[in-house]
This record gives C-alpha cells, structure tokens and sequence, in this order.
C-alpha cells in the first residue's frame, strides 16, 4: 500500500479529486483553468499562482468578506479555550450567539435553533412544521431550499430530485403569484409553506411588491405555518437585516445560514415564535444533532452578527447594490436585447439573466479571466448572480465595472464571429 503524500500542484490535486473526491468536479475545475484558491482576506481571494480574485461569488456567504478580523479573532480564541462541547453542561457562547441573533430578527422571533447548514436549517422548520400537524409542504417554482431529502422535495427542481424519488410530497406553486397561493392552501389538510424573499438560485427573482404581507395573511386566513427562509437573503445582503422587513412580516420560523457564518465556520438557524418553537422547548431531544451549536461555531456567529451590525454593513449593502447594478447596467448596454436579458437585484443579491445557458456559463468564465469571482443560479442557469462582500471599497467597485466592460467585449466579439451574425 503507498502511503498517501500532501499533493501539491493543481495536477497532482486535480488526479486527488479524479479518484477520491468527484471526477465531475475535476472536470469542471479544468474548465476553470485547475486554478487552486489558497489564501484569501476582504473581498479578495488568491489562487496558488498568486492571481488576485475579487470575490462576487461564494454562493452569498462571504457578507463579511473573507476572513474579517473579528470573527477570526473570536473563532481562535474559541478554539485555544473550548471549540466542542460536552452537550450536557451549559454552554454559554450558545447562549450569547442566541442573544445576539435574536437581537436582530423581526420581533416576536426570538427562539434559536442553531444547526451546522441552510439545508438541516430547513429540515427544522419542516420538523417543527410536522410536529404541529402541518405535514402538507408547499414552496414555490423555482425555491432553493437546499439538498437534504427533506429540503430537496421544497427545492423544485427535477434535476436535483428526480435521481432521489419518492420524496416527501411537497406542491410547487408560481413564485409571486398569489392567487395561486391561495388555491394551494385552500385545499386539502393544514400546510407547511416555505418561501424565500426573494429567490436567490431561483435567478434573483424579486416578488411583486406586497406579496409577503399577503402570503402572510394567506397563511394565517388558512391555519398554515410560515417558513420563511432568509439563508441567502439574510444577514443585510438585501440592504435591510431581512426580506421580511420591508413588509414589516413576522413568519412562524426564519432561516439564517451563509453570512451567519461570518464566511468563518459553517453554522445556520432556525428562528421561531414562542408559538412555533413550543414542541423543542418541551423536548429538547426531538430534534439534535452531535455538533450543532459548538462553541466554535457560536463565536463565529455571535461576532458575525456584530461585526456587520458595528459596521453598519446592512446599510453599507444598499449603497454598494446600487452602484454595483448602475454599473453592471452600464457595461452590459450594448449586450442588452440579444445577450443579456435582464440585470437585476435588491442589495448585494444581483443577477445578470442572459439570453441562453451557454453565453451565461461564458460570462462567468469571462469574468473569472479578468478576476472577478461570480456564480451561476442552481436553479437557474442563464442568470449570472453576483453577491460581493458589503465590506468593498470604491477601487473594488471601478474593479468590478472593469470587469464587467471586459467580459461584456468578449462577448460581443465572440457573437459577432458567430455563424449569421455580423
Ligand atoms: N435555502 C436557500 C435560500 C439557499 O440559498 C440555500 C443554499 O444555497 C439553502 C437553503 C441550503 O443551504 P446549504 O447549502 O447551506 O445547505
């Protein structure tokens, strides 16, 4: 038997990943050059050759950026002095992360249940949902709601569940249409209906306004549980701390996930009414998981909730969304009608919907050329999402402009050498 060496060179990882990781993530990264990410700080993350990325991407959990100052210095603390715990003393950074989060969410919602992903986020409030007799899932086309088989049959998606069926029964209603809604909680026995504020992998899809006091309403008129899952929209990506608050909403449980994290150490919530939460207050063995709410991860989350409230950084997401859009608008113009469709966003939560899935697989790898880290939508794959770090500066922000001009006249150029193009 050989004994197993550290690989170096992106070769050497690149044959790793062929045969003990994923031979499709291998061949996907060797679409991307085989550039390996090493170090990253800010906005900025650098690969082994030592180019410099501006991160837009991260699936929407760098809010922080990487690595910022207070939430390292919390996490390392944490764990030199106690990273795991024992489960059966108090612990008391928990009890701060909870503080400190439930300082934030809308009121009313005050009740934590921390877990280690957005997806076991999702199986909680499905849990509790079910604990109370709301055992009928509704979500909506096109929600991300993660992969878990609990959160894959709200996650409407074929691509993802059709591999995995029977799933629990869950029904799929149009994203903003309300009388759809209505229909879908009307019939049939009390109902668990999950939503997000606005759909992040779904393509940046951004409901009409007033739909979330309605879908509320619905709910109460119907007896349904309300699950509002805010794991990418959360944490101030909007420019406001939630989706819910604009439309001064109160669901019976929000999800937190992604910037919860301070982009530090994995960790999500469930946050519920008193009402909502009443089957895990009784027992608190319904519902547990080994590593969920380590010392490690509550340093984190309790320094990510201050760091972007210190900073100002709900607010700081608005001004930079704005920019971030004018300027993406400004650059694409000449690509708008026959390439990009649509340019979109609320905060630091952006998409660039192209015409077709190709030129938007294109885009992506156009920006990466020029340095720019963004994400195709997984449930949507002509919208290129962007979602920086509210931490940018204003050089970050003509970077990403720059970018943008460029990947914009590479594309322009390869249209035109198309075939019937001029
Ligand atoms: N819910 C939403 C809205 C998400 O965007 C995601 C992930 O992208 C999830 C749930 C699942 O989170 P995770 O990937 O941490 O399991």
């Amino acid at each position: 038997m050989s004994s197993p060496t550290t690989p170096t060179t992106a070769a050497e990882v690149l044959d790793v990943y062929r045969r003990h990781l994923s031979r499709g993530r291998a061949r996907l990264a060797s679409m991307t050059g085989a550039a390996m990410e090493v170090t990253s700080r800010g906005a900025y993350v650098w690969d082994a050759d030592g180019k410099e990325y501006l991160d837009c991407g991260g699936y929407g959990v760098f809010l922080l950026g990487h690595c910022h100052p207070q939430v390292v210095e919390a996490v390392t603390a944490q764990v030199r002095r106690h990273p795991m715990a024992t489960r059966l003393l108090l612990e008391p950074v928990a009890a701060t992360a909870a503080s400190e989060l439930a300082g934030v969410t809308p009121p009313g919602l005050d009740r934590v249940h921390f877990v280690n992903s957005g997806a076991e986020a999702v199986e909680t409030a499905i849990k509790l949902a079910r604990a109370q007799g709301k055992t009928r899932l509704i979500s909506a086309v096109g929600g991300y709601h993660g992969k878990t088989t609990g959160a894959l049959a709200l996650t409407s998606q074929p691509l993802y569940q059709d591999p995995f069926r029977p799933l629990l029964p869950a029904e799929h209603v149009p994203f903003g249409d309300l009388g759809k809604l209505a229909e879908a909680l009307g019939h049939g026995g009390p109902a668990c209906l999950v939503l997000e504020p606005v759909q992040g992998e779904g393509g940046v899809v951004i409901p009409p306004p007033g739909y979330l006091a309605q879908v509320q309403r619905l709910c109460t008129e119907h007896g349904a549980f309300f699950v509002l899952d805010e794991i990418q929209t959360g944490m101030g990506r909007l420019g406001t701390w939630w989706g819910a608050d604009p439309e001064d909403i109160r669901p019976d449980v929000l999800l937190v996930g992604k910037g919860l994290s301070g982009g530090v150490i994995p960790v999500a919530a469930a946050v519920s009414t008193a009402a909502a939460y009443a089957p895990f207050d009784r027992d608190p063995f319904l519902h547990t998981s080994t590593f969920a709410a380590s010392p490690v991860a509550m340093a984190a989350a309790a320094a990510a909730v201050r760091a972007i409230a210190g900073e100002r950084l709900v607010e700081r997401a608005g001004v930079l969304g704005h920019d971030i859009l004018a300027r993406a608008e400004a650059a694409l113009a000449p690509l708008r009608g026959d390439i990009v469709a649509d340019i979109r966003g609320r905060g630091l939560l952006i998409g660039i919907e192209m015409c077709d899935a190709q030129t938007a697989g294109e885009l992506v790898l156009h920006l990466l050329d020029a340095g720019l880290l963004t994400n195709h939508s997984l449930n949507a794959q002509r919208v290129v999402r962007l979602t920086p770090p509210a931490v940018l500066r204003d050089a970050d922000l003509e970077r990403i402009g720059a970018a943008l001009t460029t990947a914009a006249a590479a594309l322009l150029r390869s249209a035109s050498s198309r075939p019937g193009r001029g």
